[in-house]
Order: C-alpha cells, then sequence, then structure tokens
C-alpha cells in the first residue's frame, strides 16, 4: 500500500520509515523552507516526489470543498490530498482538516505523531568515598555543583548520579 506523507511526517520520521512514500514536489520547496537539515535528509532517502496532475487536483478541491475544510487547506495540503486521493493511498497526516476531507471519502488515515520519547530519568545519591548510592530523600542538600550530603558510612561528600530507571 503505497503511503502519501505530509509533511509533518517528512519533519519527524526517522529515514527509515520514510522511505518508500510518496510526497508532492510542492512539499520538498516547503521543507526546504522550514528545516534545511531535514530537507538534506530526506534527499537521501528513497522517496518519490511526485508532480500533481491537475486533474487530481481538481478532484481534491471538489472533495475537500464538499467536506468543508477546503477553505483551510493550503496549497501544499492540496497537493498532499491530491496524491492521496489519484493514488488510492493511506494518507500519513495529524492535521485533522487533512484527515477529515480524505476520510469523508473513505480514504484511510495515519497518524504521522510519532509518541515523543520520554527519557525518565531517577537520582541517586552515590558516595565518593565507598561507591555506596542510596536514594534521594526529601531533604536532600540543594545545589547545582556542591556536595549534596555526607555518607553515612564513611563521611565522604556524596554526589547526584543519573540512572535511567
Ligand atoms: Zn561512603
Amino acid at each position: 500500500m503505497v503511503r502519501v506523507l505530509d509533511t509533518a511526517a517528512l519533519l519527524m520520521w526517522p529515514p527509515e520509515k520514510l522511505a518508500g512514500g510518496v510526497c508532492a514536489a510542492s512539499q520538498r520547496d516547503e521543507l526546504e523552507r522550514v528545516d534545511t537539515s531535514r530537507a538534506m535528509l530526506a534527499e537521501t532517502v528513497d522517496l518519490t516526489w511526485q508532480d500533481v496532475p491537475s486533474t487530481w487536483l481538481a478532484e481534491a478541491r471538489t472533495v475537500a470543498a464538499a467536506s468543508g475544510d477546503l477553505p483551510r487547506l493550503s496549497d501544499v495540503d492540496l497537493d498532499v490530498l491530491a496524491l492521496a486521493l489519484g493514488l488510492s493511498a493511506v494518507l500519513v497526516t495529524d492535521d485533522f482538516r487533512l484527515r477529515n476531507a480524505f476520510a469523508s471519502v473513505d480514504g484511510s488515515v495515519e497518524a504521522a505523531g510519532v509518541k515523543k520519547r520520554t527519557n525518565v530519568w531517577s537520582w541517586a545519591l552515590r558516595c565518593t568515598g565507598c561507591g555506596a548510592t542510596s536514594p534521594v530523600n526529601e531533604d536532600a542538600h540543594r545545589s547545582k555543583r556542591d556536595a549534596v550530603g555526607e555518607c553515612r558510612t564513611c563521611g565522604s561528600p556524596l554526589v547526584l548520579k543519573r540512572s535511567r530507571r
């Protein structure tokens, strides 16, 4: 199944996920305006940059007008919609206008949004002397640089150490 990628996907997705996708030629210009390094990256990926035939664009306008989304769609949005329609592709987008317009003619839509990777860190106290670690408690001394306490075992300074939860 062909996937038409909107610009959000071009901006966010890792190269291996972009591979094989179809984008409108106008998105290439948009990407270059928005994020040069991303545009360079996109050039290294196996993407198809496709010109949009005027008949497909006309269909996109008709569909978007019928769903009521046309006034809010940009030229690039319309190109993306036209490609998705013309290729009977899966449309990858988070734009709810695009989504709505394409879904109104039973097009299948996939979200571009990637879950933000949330690195959860926890902090522990580590003794610079004996190496013992202990959890941070509420009365730990707060300082950006200085030792945050003294080791109960050996009396050496405690430092904060980051550990992945
Ligand atoms: Zn110690």
